[in-house]
């Protein structure tokens, strides 16, 4: 038959709803996806879900919500048939994970699905079941407690070009599974069992106090990253944007996105903008390559965002696309920010260095972030309906950092220059100048006795090897990665000195002039307005040569010319002006390794008190700029341990 001679004529139910399920059902695990929301939206505390072959023979699921009276349940398995919305203007600030009212009528139409269901005022169950083209429904009495369960059997029976998609029993395990997990985190209140083969995959009993709740997230996500996760939880009073949850440490990183975890007022989301600002948030602070690991959820104004823009409803859209990313981005920034070795965090409002550190935030407008530093005397908001378990952020950041080897103590961070001063008065009037481990105590003991609280770091004993700096602190004993440490430090200055357009610079005494490539000449001519915000004077001298004048102060002292051989080659990767300031903070990296010192440099130990006090007070310095750890701890207790000492 030509196609231009059929006629017009109305779809079967069945197949118009096959036809749809194409964007709904698209394997096992998209139908435990709807199945899961409907118990969500149903109210239910508990649900069970039992698998077999993958989800591609059996799916079961059941649970203990508020169930479907009688006379709808024919209407639940009909397409555009909701409980969940009436009018459109419900669908400007939908609360429940459903409401196209859809996802029943499709799963049905593909497989063979019996609904039942049982209210708590009902006094017995009814079943129900479709037939045909026309899916007329079959409703009958049946037993079962009060909620509802939903048995999937043979997805794709009638629909062969769709099961032939199906992948392995194991595969498509593993995407059902990451649905349930997803869920799991997105409702920590919420009993979870799911079976597969009639095998126990996952027991999550709900969680109730902030423990159970890192229980939840160290089942779903692994104990490994609970333990290097920093938690937060940030309000924004004028906006009322809520973030809060875990974020992996840098050095925490993965070689997938396949720990990330986003929830916009308890639904999982993929959004480019919200990715986006995510990795702004740990750009400098992860290696090439990897990917930050984070459990996190926003919380704001059903309002404000809109879910209806993709059918599976991955994607949302933010009514204030800027305001959130902004958001999202200075919170994190500022939670990778604060791990630093510090003491308890001072209160808001007593840290002078608050309102600074928010301005002086790369991208910083100044117009979603009402406090620079994390509130952590600020009430959080209760758990909105939707959005999960209560949430208490008892462990925040900063005193979570490294088993919160600095936590209780009131340390304030006093200015490097005065505990420098200190050293070396200490060196000068109590201590014989070949004592260095009594120099050490005894400035602990003396910091003790002024009633003042040592510093976290403590005081530097010895240089092993010319790369690693014993210290002793309170607690035991630290190891501080020199050039890792001081590049980070110096890094940090520099992104502060350029973004404030104040790199200082020095010049030469003797102006050096260096042979470089035809291109590399060019390179340095273009970009001399760049070099000379680095802190560079330098100009060409022929076809294959430069002169350098001058040099930015803290980099003076290093191999002038290999930094600049490595500051041309980076800007020829970079390419043309545009993206070179897309690139200046590896830019600012690459002259900061240089600027760092380098190991099997011997330091006396007030460089490396300097170096300990200036970490204290430098942001992101528990990782270099390449997110390795600069710093460790190990406490008394953990020393005992090694030599089986009982204390
Ligand atoms: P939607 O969730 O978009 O409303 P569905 O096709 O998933 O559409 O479900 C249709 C209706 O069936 C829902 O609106 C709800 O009233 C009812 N329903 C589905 N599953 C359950 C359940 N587990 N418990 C109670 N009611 C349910
Ligand atoms: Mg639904």
């Amino acid at each position: 038959m030509h196609l231009s001679m059929s006629r017009i004529q109305l779809l079967s139910p069945r197949l118009a709803n096959q036809i749809a399920a194409g964007e709904v059902v698209e394997r096992p695990a998209s139908v435990v996806k709807e199945l899961l929301e409907n118990s969500l939206d149903a109210g239910a505390t508990q649900i069970e879900i039992d698998v077999e072959q993958g989800g591609m023979k059996l799916i079961r699921l059941r649970d203990n919500g508020g169930g479907i009276e009688e006379q709808d349940l024919p209407l639940a398995l009909s397409r555009h048939a909701t409980s969940k919305i009436l009018v459109l203007e419900d669908l400007e600030a939908v609360s429940s994970l459903g409401f196209r009212g859809e996802a029943l009528a499709s799963i049905s139409s593909v497989s063979r699905l019996t609904l039942t269901s049982r209210r708590s005022d009902a006094s017995t169950a009814w079943q129900v079941q479709t037939e045909g083209r026309d899916m007329e429904p079959v409703v009958s009495p049946a037993a079962h407690p009060q909620g509802t369960c939903v048995e999937v059997r043979d997805l794709f029976f009638n629909t062969p070009a769709r099961r032939k998609f199906m992948r392995t029993e194991q595969t498509e395990f593993k995407h059902l599974e990451e649905v349930v997990k997803r869920l799991a985190l997105s409702r920590s209140d919420v009993a979870f069992q799911l079976r597969h083969n009639g095998r126990v995959i996952h027991q999550l009993r709900p969680a109730r106090t902030e423990q159970d709740h890192e229980r939840r997230i160290s089942s779903v996500c692994g104990p490994a990253f609970i333990d290097q996760a920093l938690s937060l939880d940030m309000t924004a009073e004028a906006s009322g944007l809520r973030l809060w949850g875990w974020m992996g440490l840098p050095t925490f990183s993965r070689s997938q996105t396949d720990l990330q975890y986003f929830f916009v007022n308890g639904r999982i989301i993929r959004d480019k903008l919200v990715a986006h600002a995510v990795r702004q948030a740990y750009q400098d602070v992860l290696f090439h390559g990897r990917h930050p690991a984070f459990v996190l959820y926003l919380e704001l104004d059903p309002k404000l965002v809109d879910v209806n823009v993709h059918p599976t409803k991955h994607e949302v859209r933010f009514r204030e696309g800027r305001l959130v990313h902004d958001f999202i981005f200075r919170t994190l920034h500022r939670v990778i920010a604060d791990v630093r070795p510090e003491g308890a965090v001072p209160p808001a409002g007593t840290s002078p260095d608050a309102g600074q550190l928010a301005a002086s935030a790369p991208g910083a407008s100044g117009q979603s972030f009402e406090q620079g530093r994390m509130p952590l005397s600020q009430a959080p908001l209760g758990p909105s309906a939707d959005a999960g378990a209560p949430h208490s952020p008892s462990t925040q950041q900063g005193g979570g950092f490294q088993g919160a080897a600095f936590q209780g103590g009131g340390y304030r961070g006093p200015s490097a220059s005065v505990v420098r001063d200190q050293i070396s008065g200490y060196g000068a009037l109590h201590v014989p100048a070949n004592s260095e481990q009594d120099a050490a105590q005894q400035a602990l003991a003396n910091a003790q006795a002024q009633g003042e609280v040592a510093p976290p770091l403590g005081y530097a004993l010895a240089h092993l090897h010319g790369i690693y700096i014993l210290a002793q602190n309170e607690q035991g004993l630290v190891l501080v990665d020199m050039h890792a440490a001081h590049e980070r430090i110096v890094y940090e200055r520099m992104k502060q000195a350029y973004e404030t357009e104040v790199v200082r610079s020095q010049p030469l005494l003797v102006p050096l002039s260096m042979a470089v490539s035809q291109s590399e000449a060019d390179c340095a001519e273009e970009q001399a307005a760049v070099f000379q915000r680095l802190g560079f004077e330098l100009s060409r001298m022929g076809d294959e040569s430069l002169v350098v004048r001058q040099v930015p102060v803290s980099l003076a002292r290093g191999n002038i010319e290999q930094l600049i051989r490595d500051v041309l080659s980076d800007m020829i990767t970079y390419g043309q002006s545009q993206r070179i300031e897309n690139h200046i903070n590896e830019l600012l990296a690459t002259m900061a390794c240089h600027g760092a010192v380098r190991a099997n440099r011997q330091l006396s130990i007030p460089e490396m008190n300097g170096l300990l006090r200036d970490m204290e007070i430098t942001e992101r310095s528990g990782q270099c700029n390449h997110g390795r750890p600069t710093w460790t701890q190990l406490s008394l207790a953990e020393l005992d341990k090694l030599f089986l000492r009982g204390r």
